[in-house]
């Protein structure tokens, strides 16, 4: 048990998640950290926001299956008694033009991006409704908005996310719990890195700020989102761009 907020940040081992992760521990929040395939990863995460006297723990499971969630989901709860704050933030890309994209590929960036933030959501909502306070926070895309060549899928899926972050937000109003999705354009993590060097230049050159953003910025906004100060901020999709949805 713990006084403080309790988030659960799911694909934390790295990149936006690991961020998000390090920044709502600075802000005082007990941090949950969510993965999948690289616990090691995750537990060395936990260590630095340990080490630098905050609280975190490391609970792995795929956040796109529905059982295990609810297994892994029930036991934090047994544990640390709530989750106050979930960041969806685990994601992937299988990327590729339409016309070779294949079922298989399609189906699993619905399963982890969408599907997991609705098994998710559905596994932490009761309590939060029960305790009538609560913050989602779905990390989207600037591609679920304007669609991108070659991401047929994952712009789906982000897609999904949005009007799935507005429905679950007018079903949860009342109770004091806001639900808000985050729209990154590009940051520089792993998922970007596979980029080449002519299509991360071609891609900058679409952001009116000219660069890439940082982990540090998409934390920064979520930060704010599931703070006190937000709570009169719903069903909202604030792109953390640089400009390049304008
Ligand atoms: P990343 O560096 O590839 O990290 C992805 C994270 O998701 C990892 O921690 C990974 O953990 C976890 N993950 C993947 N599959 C999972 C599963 N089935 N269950 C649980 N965790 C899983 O990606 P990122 O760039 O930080 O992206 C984070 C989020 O931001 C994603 O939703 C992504 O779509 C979104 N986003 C990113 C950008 C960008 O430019 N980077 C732009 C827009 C939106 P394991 O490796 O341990 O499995």
């Amino acid at each position: 048990m713990t006084d403080k907020r309790v988030a659960l940040v799911t694909g934390a081992s790295k990149g936006i998640g690991r961020a998000i992760a390090l920044r709502l521990a600075q802000d005082g929040i007990y941090v949950v950290l969510n993965c999948s395939a690289h616990p090691k990863e995750a537990k060395a995460v936990a260590k630095e926001i340990c080490a630098a006297g905050g609280e975190a723990e490391v609970v792995p499971f795929p956040v796109d299956d529905g059982e295990k969630v609810i297994d892994a989901v029930d036991k934090i709860l047994a544990r640390l008694g709530r989750i106050d704050i979930l960041i969806n933030n685990a994601g992937i890309t299988r990327d590729g033009l339409l016309m070779t994209m294949n079922p298989t590929d399609f189906d699993k960036v619905m399963k982890v991006n969408l599907y997991g933030t609705f098994y998710c959501t559905k596994a932490v909502i009761r309590q939060m409704v029960r305790r009538r306070w609560g913050r989602i926070v779905n990390i989207a895309s600037i591609s679920g908005m304007m669609g991108n060549a070659g991401q047929a899928s994952y712009s789906a899926s982000k897609a999904g996310i949005i009007g799935f972050t507005k429905a679950v937000a007018r079903e949860v109003a009342e109770r004091n719990i806001t639900v808000n999705a985050v729209a990154p354009g590009f940051i520089d993590t792993d998922m970007t890195k596979a980029m080449s060097e002519e299509l991360r230049e071609k891609a900058a050159e679409q952001i009116p700020v000219g660069h890439f953003g940082t982990p540090e910025d998409v934390a920064r906004a979520v930060s704010f989102l599931v703070s006190e100060d937000s709570g009169y901020i719903t069903g909202q999709v604030l792109a953390v761009d640089g400009g390049m949805s304008m």
